[in-house]
């Protein structure tokens, strides 16, 4: 089995591979791909994906976003814009955790990856996929140096 210590550096490693966006965004991918990499994220059909959205979003107390489906182009795979409260998916599959991300910029009107998305993330996370990829998340974002509440606070 591999340690936790193990993940997080593989996760500051995989951080150097989005040169294209700011240090903490990279390293906030970076934690998830780690997170799929050891606990794998449930992938979603497309109709399974619009179910799930308006279960998360109904739980939460918003109205569900506007969701469009685009073929997958470079490493981008979904993004949200707060302003028109929509989503855009790009490829065929989805996986939960990168519906929570971006319900998570919506819930949390903050379209960067600072402390208020990412404790928010861990909440949505917690509570709409399990309690194991929400204590990984969190141990890994606080591995890597990324400040996130305490994990009592994010339920
Ligand atoms: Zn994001």
């Amino acid at each position: 089995m591999t340690s936790i210590s193990q993940f997080i550096e593989d996760a500051k490693l995989a951080a150097g591979n989005y040169q294209r966006c700011d240090h903490e965004s990279a390293l906030c991918y970076a934690v998830e791909r780690v997170v799929e990499t050891a606990h794998g994220w449930k992938r979603l059909s497309k109709p399974e994906l619009a179910l799930f959205v308006d279960a998360v979003c109904d739980t939460e107390g918003i109205d569900s976003p506007e969701i469009s489906h685009l073929r997958r182009t470079g490493s981008v795979i979904a993004s949200a814009d707060i302003e028109y409260h929509s989503i855009e998916f790009r490829g065929s599959t989805v996986n939960v955790g990168s519906v929570l991300h971006e319900i998570a910029h919506l819930t949390s009107g903050a379209s960067g990856h600072g402390i208020v998305f990412r404790n928010e993330f861990v909440r949505l996370v917690r509570r709409h996929s399990s309690v194991e990829h929400a204590a990984f998340l969190h141990a890994v974002m606080q591995g890597v140096g990324l400040e996130v509440a305490p994990w009592q606070a994010l339920s």
